[in-house]
């Protein structure tokens, strides 16, 4: 097991002292073993198998950085009745290890629900119960977290010609002090960058918002439930879908339109075969594929992820707009073979929107209230966080990172420090990469490829021969 030193706080510790900025370059300053940036699920499975598996390693100072000023999970789309599409039992740990104390089994067991809630007769929490259940078991690991910390670069510091550590660059979100840890390793989880399609200009307004900030944004700025305002949702996928059944019941006398290029809302393939897809042992065998071969497999199976809904999600939607012609009322658009050509605020506060109708060649402008786009979200092909590195990370011919079995990143022979990617390596690690079903036995891994790098005077030291050789 390794020996975690998370009985320091963040403003006492030694290991982990944040450098202030004056001080930033001195490279004796004490560095941490492992720096996480980012603390959404990815990290905080890692937190919990560092703490679980047993190793060779005597004793490893991890730290995480968070910039928000607590655990939350996807906030921006934590909306009542919104459900997880993936099991209970596919939580921070039990495809690893089910004896867990980390377990959803567990979180319902100290909360008194295990019985009322296997009465559900439901395999799928709420996303709202989910994210309590990830804030329970990040709780355990507070003495290892920063929260209300913005990494704002990653930097190589460089002895005897060969980088030995990073500089990870912070802000604090509240005070907008700057300040520096340094690591000898690093495991980015920073998820993805909201995509925002082009032709749409976004300011503050609030008029157009990508769905990652509905939940924050959305009820404010339209606080009168019962008033006839006009949204416009574009995309088609579960948070185009989420939205617009939170609107349909939230907001009943709402006008909404939504906009996709495709005919209709397709379903969620989740049945027992093809959801395969997501068994940890396929990741091995999409990894070893040759490179041309695992675009075609991820390509193939594209569709059980993106641009897909839940099925009893669909029928609920359905359902709703059938009980609303039951009654008369006919308020939604669903705008198929559509496609955004541009959106910006209009200086009444509300937005203008022109969508392509595809068949037609129609061009329709809109005016509305509000423009939610469930447009997804980025795969670029580099971070932005590791542009300060980036000459040392080794890409393959597409610009993408070259990424070994262990989610760690290739790197020049002078770059020392070991980094770990968790949820940048769909293209060579498959579909799981994004998914939580994946992120405890993806934690395993890197884990397991931490406990091969040499220790030095109790610190871990990586090279590449210990990982790759
Ligand atoms: C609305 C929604 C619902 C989903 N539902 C499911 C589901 O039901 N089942 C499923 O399998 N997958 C689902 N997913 C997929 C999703 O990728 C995973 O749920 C999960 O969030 C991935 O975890 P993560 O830790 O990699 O990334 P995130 O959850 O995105 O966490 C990243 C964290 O890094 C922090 N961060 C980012 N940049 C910085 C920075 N510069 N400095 C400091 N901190 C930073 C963020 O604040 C965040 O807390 C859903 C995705 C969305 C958007």
């Amino acid at each position: 097991m390794l020996v975690l030193r998370n009985d320091q706080t963040a403003s006492g510790d030694q290991s982990f002292a944040a450098v202030s900025a004056p001080d930033r370059r001195r490279p004796d300053e004490p560095a941490c073993d492992l720096i996480g940036v980012g603390f959404g699920p990815a990290n905080l499975a890692l937190a919990v198998a560092l703490e679980e598996i047993p190793t060779q390693l005597p004793s490893v100072t991890a730290r995480f950085i968070e910039q928000q000023a607590s655990f939350s999970w996807q906030p921006g789309m934590l909306l009542a009745e919104s459900r997880m599409q993936s099991v209970f039992l596919e939580d921070l740990v039990s495809n690893r290890n089910p004896q867990s104390r980390f377990s959803f089994t567990n979180y319902l067991k100290e909360h008194g629900r295990l019985v009322e809630f296997l009465n559900l007769r439901d395999f799928y929490p709420t996303r709202r119960e989910f994210n309590d259940y990830l804030r329970w078991a990040a709780g355990h690991f507070s003495g290892q977290v920063v929260y209300s910390q913005h990494v704002m670069d990653i930097e190589p510091i460089l002895e005897s010609g060969k980088t030995t550590q990073l500089r990870i660059a912070v802000k604090d979100t509240r005070s907008a002090s700057e300040a520096a840890y340094l690591a000898r390793n690093l495991i980015v989880a920073t998820g993805r960058l909201p995509f925002i399609p082009a032709g749409v200009e976004t300011r503050q307004g609030n008029a157009i918002l990508h769905s990652s900030e509905f939940a924050h944004r959305v009820p404010h700025r339209f606080p009168n439930r019962d008033a006839k305002y006009h949204f416009l949702i574009v995309g088609s996928g579960q948070s185009a879908a989420d939205i617009l059944y939170f609107l349909l019941r939230e907001y009943p006398n709402a006008e909404i339109s939504i906009v996709f290029r495709q005919f209709a809302f397709r379903r969620m393939d989740d049945s027992c075969f093809l959801n395969e897809l997501f068994h940890p042992d396929l990741v091995s065998f999409i990894y070893e594929l040759p490179k041309h071969k695992r675009s075609v497999f991820n390509e193939t199976y594209d569709r059980t992820n993106y641009s897909v809904v839940d099925d009893r999600l669909l029928a609920a939607i359905y359902r709703l707009l059938y009980e609303e012609r039951v009654l008369g009322r006919n308020r939604t658009n669903i705008l198929g073979f559509c496609e955004l050509l541009g959106a910006r605020e209009s200086s009444s506060g509300g937005a203008r929107a022109e969508v392509l109708r595809l068949m037609s060649d129609e061009v329709i402008t809109m005016n509305i209230d509000a423009v939610v786009l469930a447009t997804g979200f980025t795969k670029p092909a580099t971070h932005p966080l590791l542009a300060s590195v980036d000459r040392y990370l080794m890409r393959d011919t597409q610009g993408k990172y070259q990424i070994g079995r262990d989610y760690r990143v290739l790197t020049t022979p002078d770059f020392v420090p070991a980094i770990f990617l968790q949820g940048g390596s769909e293209h060579t690690h498959g579909h799981g990469d994004a998914a939580i079903p994946l992120v405890s036995t993806r934690a395993a891994v890197i884990v397991a490829s931490l406990s091969q790098a040499s220790t030095e005077g109790g610190r871990l030291t990586h090279n590449a021969e210990t990982i790759f050789g």
